[in-house]
């Protein structure tokens, strides 16, 4: 079977790319995913909130989803892209993409989807990055009820910090807010004190582990220890959307933490042909969503190939 170009080439296997891959392969289209293999929840052993899959593990999840893709004729490969150019097909007017694959191989698409999700950038706190995806979180509605009425710590890492620590009260009375000397403003301190969230505000050292090397609480500056069963802190979310803006997508001023690739409501964005969907461009995608946005992106993307198709045909 001729397969290049392909109808769609998907970057990222993730809850996003593979909802979009299997819309379109149920569409008959000819569809490549290509996935590094490292999706943001994959440090976590278990998944909630995902309606019908609650508890399961994100990286069953993937599998699952793979199978299914593959059930339909789509193929999925493990290949880390490095770069994609456009290749428009000036006889038609019809977009077209190539992407280079870290290995050099080139392939060539009609449309492609962008789902690489984002990375989350961690406070510079020795030992928070051995408990991320396990004892420090960032999702209370993902793991508050796994640690409901026990010890928790938010670390103040932003703006939003307020807002996850008031949160995460609804999930435990014993909650403490490590400030590490961030001025707070006597209002927000007395709404915390209201609700008996405790303030901690001398400086952090480092986060501390039991013999068995479960997150155990934070040691601060001056050496004392407090015990936790938890860590939640908000980090930086970093998009990783190399190939977008490589592109030309237009970014913008977005979730109040720099420039995000703007895309409609189906994931289209300023470049003709180039789709993105999930943590790519909407930090607050929890997986439902992501699939909900690829799923979308996925429907749009076979009406512009028809559109196209309609074109072509009428010319000829
Ligand atoms: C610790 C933690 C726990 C979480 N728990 C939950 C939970 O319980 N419930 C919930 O709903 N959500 C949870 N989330 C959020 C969840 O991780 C995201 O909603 C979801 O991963 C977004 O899916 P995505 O497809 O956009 O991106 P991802 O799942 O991150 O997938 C992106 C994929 O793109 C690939 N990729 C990136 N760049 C390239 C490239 N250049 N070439 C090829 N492939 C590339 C990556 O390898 C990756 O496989 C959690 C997040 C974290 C950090």
């Amino acid at each position: 079977m001729q397969q290049e170009p392909w109808d769609v080439i998907i970057v990222g296997g993730g809850s996003a790319g593979l909802s979009a891959a299997l819309m379109l392969v149920r569409a008959r289209r000819r569809v490549l995913v290509l996935d590094g293999g490292a999706p943001r929840n994959g440090v976590a052993a278990h998944m909630h909130g995902v309606l019908g899959r609650d508890g399961w593990s994100p990286l069953e999840l993937l599998e699952r989803g793979r199978e299914e893709v593959a059930r339909y004729g789509g193929v999925v490969r493990t290949a880390e892209v490095a770069g994609a150019e456009a290749i428009a097909d000036d006889a038609n007017g019809a977009p077209g993409f190539a992407v280079t694959l870290e290995s050099g191989e080139r392939l060539t698409a009609r449309r492609l989807l962008v789902a690489t999700g984002l990375r989350d950038e961690l406070p510079d706190l020795p030992g928070l990055v051995e408990h991320w995806g396990t004892g420090a979180v960032v999702c209370p509605y993902c793991d508050g009820w796994e640690v409901r009425d026990l010890r928790i710590g938010v670390l103040a890492t932003g703006p939003r910090s307020l807002h996850q620590v008031q949160l995460l009260r609804q999930w435990s009375p014993s909650v403490t807010f490590f400030t590490n000397e961030a001025e707070l403003a006597d209002d927000d301190v007395a709404g915390l004190l209201a609700r008996g969230i405790s303030v901690e505000p001398r400086a952090w050292a480092s986060v501390t582990a039991d013999e068995a090397g479960r997150l155990s609480g934070i040691r601060l500056a001056d050496d004392s220890t407090t015990d936790l069963d938890a860590i939640f802190l908000g980090p930086r979310p970093v998009p990783n959307d190399a190939l977008l803006t490589g592109l030309g997508a237009t970014t913008a001023p977005a979730f109040g933490d720099g420039d995000w690739v703007g895309v409609d409501p189906t994931g289209r964005t300023s470049v003709p042909g180039l789709w993105a969907a999930g943590n790519v461009v909407n930090p607050g995608a929890s997986v439902p969503i992501a699939a909900g946005a690829g799923n979308f992106a996925g429907a749009a993307i076979n009406a512009d190939l028809i559109e196209e198709e309609i074109r072509v045909s009428l010319a000829g």
